[in-house]
């Protein structure tokens, strides 16, 4: 277990007072360009009188931008005349990642969804992470944290909740993910839930909702829309903002089991055979591995273990052994 001494991260902001404050999460951090400097990582909270609170975060991976997009816009527009109880927002969660334009923490290398519970007397990353499991999860009855595939992956647009052994925990995260309104909604099941903040807000028995709105690096016209369009649904389905939720169609999938994922089992030259949200078939060939080499090598394919739709592929034009090639999802 990690010491229970106190977090070292210093608020600049009140989380009990009413109105609207911007300042920092700031994290001592002493290296050669800043002797006694530190990490300053943005936070706004919007709060009107007792009510629900919200725990919005984005930038958990620094090189996901719906989510940072959505939330830097959230907090210099939401008025506090139209909550009814505390939004906190967290735009840049792993704030040195974000800076980088990297998944990981280029200070200690650390994925930020991969260090909770954290430790106060950890690394940069496990020391933001401890500063959320010790101190902003516990303020909090809804918790939001936007993803999406970052450089190396690309997602149809989808909210997402876990299936949980508490169904009632696991209903209202689908009502939540429900009202967030994506193209699509997932009921998802993790590679390796280990030391992720997901993990650590169900635990909690929070309400956790998530995302993954495209990817690739960067952030497209459409998944931007959808992401400020969700959290705001999100946010008057909590009963936090006012408004009603501004419903669309949603398409339900399910990630049933590990056959979900194809996994790349050679380097190479990727060739995408199915486009994302296009219909595949058990078996079908989702991408093919050409070997460079050398010519006259036949390629390696990716194949289809269930039937469903394409959900996520690897995005770079070139893949490793080991890389995740392809998602499959089925209809729910
Ligand atoms: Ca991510």
């Amino acid at each position: 277990m990690s010491s229970l001494r106190p977090s070292p991260i210093a608020p600049t902001v009140d989380f009990d007072k009413d109105g609207v404050q911007h300042g920092f999460l700031r994290l001592p951090y002493s290296r050669d360009d800043s002797a006694w400097g530190s990490v300053m990582i943005p936070v706004c909270v919007i709060r009107n009188g007792k009510g629900s609170t919200a725990l919005l975060s984005g930038g958990n991976h620094g090189d996901e931008y719906e989510g940072p997009l959505a939330l830097y816009d959230l907090a210099r527009t939401l008025d506090p005349k139209d909550v009814g109880g505390t939004v906190i927002i967290v735009p840049a969660m792993n704030y040195p990642a974000f800076r980088a334009g990297t998944r990981t923490s280029p200070i200690d290398k650390g994925n930020m969804n991969r260090s909770f519970p954290g430790r106060p007397d950890g690394t940069v990353t496990e020391k933001i992470a401890d500063y959320f499991q010790r101190e902003l999860l516990p303020r909090a009855d809804i918790v939001f944290d936007f993803h999406s595939g970052g450089r190396t992956l690309d997602f149809v647009p989808f909210c997402a909740a876990h299936t949980l052994p508490d169904k009632a925990l696991e209903r209202k995260a689908f009502d939540a993910v429900a009202a967030f309104a994506a193209p699509f909604s997932m009921r998802m099941i993790e590679i390796d839930a280990v030391g992720m903040y997901d993990t650590a807000a169900e635990e909690m028995g929070k309400v956790f909702v998530s995302t993954e709105l495209g990817g690739g690096g960067t952030s497209r016209a459409q998944t931007v829309r959808i992401a400020r369009r969700g959290i705001l649904n999100v946010l008057r389905h909590a009963g936090i903002v006012d408004g009603a939720v501004e419903k669309t169609r949603t398409q339900w999938l399910d990630m049933p089991s590990g056959d979900c994922f194809s996994f790349a089992e050679d380097d190479g030259m990727i060739e995408t055979m199915v486009d994302l949200s296009e219909p595949v078939e058990e078996g079908a060939v989702l991408a093919r591995i050409h070997s460079t080499g050398r010519t006259g090598v036949a390629p390696q394919e990716v194949r289809a273990k269930m039937s469903g739709i394409l959900a996520a592929r690897h995005f770079p034009g070139l893949v490793k052994a080991g890389d995740c090639a392809a998602v499959v999802a089925v209809h729910a």
